[in-house]
């Protein structure tokens, strides 16, 4: 190996759509390796021969991980370097090699990210969403209820909320953004990024879903969904939020808000509108 002469595991990123955007470095180090771990080495293979890469791939997927990691840390330890790819985008990102870094790290073998391509990245950046703070939540639960707890549980959050989703549900998602988070929150639909009906369209969620529903063309390819954050509460609404939930606890939320409102000195309207919304998480 030019890079290092000491065998590593190399992290590989690879194109998420448009093969131009595969690194130069990352080529060399495919070409380098002594072997590529791939999840899909038929998928990959088609990838690896638009590089001239001809390096042996051996799979290593979400059900064959412990048993691979195990193999591939014997042949780093007899001295050769690995590069583990995904199927697109850089690996462990909602993609297996979580165990293999671990293992591999846990025996003092240095990992090295070779960086490219991200469908989180790239589509944060071009969102017009705040991008100075976000969580990533990869994919949300198929079954609705599941589905729902998890947005419920994400309501609140001030960061910028990013999600992989499927096609095939991306409306039934947006529908329950609509209901979880209210009809305004601004949402943007990242899909088919660097692929040739790339479309980044950011607007308040209920638009959003209209506009997905009426033309079938969004419900296809991949996508990211990515919602801003909650807007902050003020100090009034953490102390009502606070009384509230110990109320709810023990009372229903008519005779809870009435008497956090009487405590407070806040309207009921207010204490009723919120713990409506505390008993809904
Ligand atoms: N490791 C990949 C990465 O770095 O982004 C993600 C792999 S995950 C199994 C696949 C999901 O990523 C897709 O279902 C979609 O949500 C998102 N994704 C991947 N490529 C994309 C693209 N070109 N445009 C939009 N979303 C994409």
């Amino acid at each position: 190996m030019s890079e290092n002469q000491v065998a590593c595991l190399y992290i590989v990123a690879t194109p998420i759509g448009n093969l131009s955007d595969m690194s130069i470095r990352a080529i060399e180090i495919l070409q380098q390796v002594a072997v590529i771990a791939a999840e899909d080495t038929r998928h990959s293979g088609y990838l690896l021969q638009q590089y001239s890469v001809s390096t042996p791939t051996i799979s290593l997927h979400e059900h064959n991980e412990q048993q691979r990691s195990e193999v591939l840390l014997s042949r780093l330890q007899q001295g050769e370097s690995v590069a583990l790819i995904s199927d697109a985008g850089t690996p462990l990102i909602s993609d297996p090699g979580y165990r293999l870094v671990s293992l591999v790290k846990q025996h003092g073998i240095r990992v090295v990210p070779i960086p490219g391509s991200c469908a989180l990245i790239a589509a944060l950046s071009s969102s017009g969403l705040p991008s100075d703070s976000f969580a990533f939540e990869g994919f949300l639960p198929p079954k609705l209820v599941a589905r729902q707890q998890a947005l419920k549980n994400l309501a609140n959050e001030g960061r910028t909320l990013i999600f992989y989703e499927s096609p095939k549900r991306l409306r039934a998602t947006l529908a329950d953004m609509v209901e979880i988070f209210g009809q305004d929150r601004q949402v943007c639909l990242a899909r088919e990024l660097t692929k040739i009906h790339e479309t980044i369209v950011t607007k308040p969620v209920a638009a959003l879903l209209d506009w997905v529903t009426n033309d079938h063309f969004q419900q296809k390819g991949e996508c990211v969904i990515l919602v801003e954050g909650a807007p902050p509460q003020d100090k009034d609404d953490i102390e009502i939020n606070r009384i509230l939930s110990l109320l709810l606890t023990e009372l229903s939320v008519k005779k809870a808000s009435a008497m956090a409102a009487s405590l407070l000195g806040v309207s009921k309207n207010r204490a009723y509108d919120m713990a409506l919304k505390l008993q809904q998480k």
